[in-house]
């Protein structure tokens, strides 16, 4: 199965919902990759508005 990423909450996942927000709405033409460890101190899960730890796409459209 291939990865693919939320187009909700940018979240990288397999299989056939996203396992943080349950949307169907996905891309598998994501465009970068960010792995979250801890996202209250993180610029980067800031900017991208992520509230969890995990695999997350830079860019999806
Ligand atoms: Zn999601």
């Amino acid at each position: 199965m291939s990865k693919k990423a939320c187009k909700n909450c940018k979240k990288i996942y397999e299989g056939d919902k996203c396992p943080e927000c349950a949307s169907h709405e996905s891309v598998v033409d994501f465009k970068g990759k960010v792995i979250i460890f801890d996202p209250e101190n993180s610029e980067v899960a800031k900017n991208l508005k992520i509230t969890k730890k995990g695999d997350y796409a830079i860019k999806v459209r």
